[in-house]
């Protein structure tokens, strides 16, 4: 059987409470494209809405795509479309801010579908144009991304 999943590589960013940064842990999605040149040049594919961040990328013949997404080499928050719901029911609209929404309070508590649609409207209005996360800086989150769920 043939395989044709996508191989996803994330550039590790400086995010979190579990994570210990070190400017050695970094490696740009450029260096690690770099290791695919001797198997042939990497084909970009315009994928649907649903590829989020990733750039997706497929080797001549390969059956399966590889996805990039470079949070410190190429910002792409003014494509972000994400919301994430924690698994404590707390709506975000930015990994990055410790802004949330307590959906799972409001819906609790009997709110009206006007209600909670304008709770929605308010968490996307409040979703940053951009972050300034660079190497040398700590990021502003500070939950645990397991908790968050991830970018
Ligand atoms: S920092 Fe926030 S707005 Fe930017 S891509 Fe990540 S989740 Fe989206």
């Amino acid at each position: 059987m043939a395989c044709r999943g996508e191989l996803q590589w994330f550039e590790c960013m400086p995010t979190g409470e579990a994570t210990v940064w070190t400017k050695d842990k970094y490696m740009a999605t450029a260096e690690f494209k770099k290791a695919f040149a001797s198997l042939g040049v990497l084909e970009r594919i315009q994928g649907g809405g649903l590829d989020g961040p990733a750039e997706i990328y497929r080797l001549p013949g390969a059956m399966g795509t590889l996805g990039f997404i470079s949070p410190i080499s190429n910002h792409f928050c003014d494509r972000c479309n994400r919301l994430r719901l924690t698994s404590e029911g707390k709506l975000r609209s930015c990994l990055l801010q410790d802004f949330e929404t307590d959906l799972r309070g409001i819906i609790r508590n009997g709110a009206t579908d006007q209600e909670i649609r304008a709770a929605l409207v308010d968490t996307i209005l409040k979703k940053p144009k951009g972050y300034t996360l660079q190497l040398d800086q700590a990021g502003g989150c500070h939950g645990r991304m397991s908790r968050i769920g991830g970018c």
